[in-house]
């Protein structure tokens, strides 16, 4: 015995899957700081997408590898150019809450067609961040159902 569930369980399983049981730890910047700054982080913390925070620590923007790269092939000084400048402002946000089911999560990746949403708490004054979940996120999710069932 295997010790997996049968394949016919799996959809029930994917359904329970929840954001809190995949996601990452979220990597964060100030609004204030360059896109100089933005870049370096995004390689010493080796991920995708930033999200931007206020001084409170709530939700104001987002920064993917592209918004960053499109503001490089401009021949502007990137150290003088702060990243609320070029950054998917609130509230056109995608986010999620980690109670939210991955499948829903997977749609509004595909729907909106990003590759990461922060996930969130909402305080009285705004939204902070808890955690992120990316496309990596749902593959392990993905993987980890041939490890628990019998496909
Ligand atoms: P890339 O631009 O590197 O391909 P994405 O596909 O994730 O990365 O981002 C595409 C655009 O969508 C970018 O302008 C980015 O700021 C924006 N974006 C990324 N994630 C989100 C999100 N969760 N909510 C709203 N906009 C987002």
């Amino acid at each position: 015995y295997s010790g997996k569930k049968p394949g016919h369980d799996v959809t029930d399983t994917m359904n329970n899957m929840k954001v809190k049981d995949f996601q990452s730890i979220p990597v964060v910047v100030r609004e204030n700081v360059s896109v100089y700054d933005a870049i370096s982080q995004m390689f010493l913390d080796d991920v995708g997408t930033l999200f931007v925070v206020d001084k409170n620590s709530l939700l104001t923007g987002v920064l993917s590898r592209k918004d960053l790269l499109r503001t490089s092939i401009g021949s502007q000084d990137l150290t003088s150019i702060p990243v609320h400048i070029i950054m998917t402002r609130m509230p056109n946000i995608t986010y999620c809450f980690k109670t939210d089911s991955l499948i829903q999560v997977a749609n509004r990746l595909i729907n909106q067609q990003i590759d990461a949403l922060p996930v969130v708490e909402e305080l009285a004054n705004g939204l902070k961040v808890v955690g992120r979940i990316t496309k990596t996120n749902i593959t392990r999710a993905f993987l980890s159902l041939s490890e628990s069932h019998e496909l």
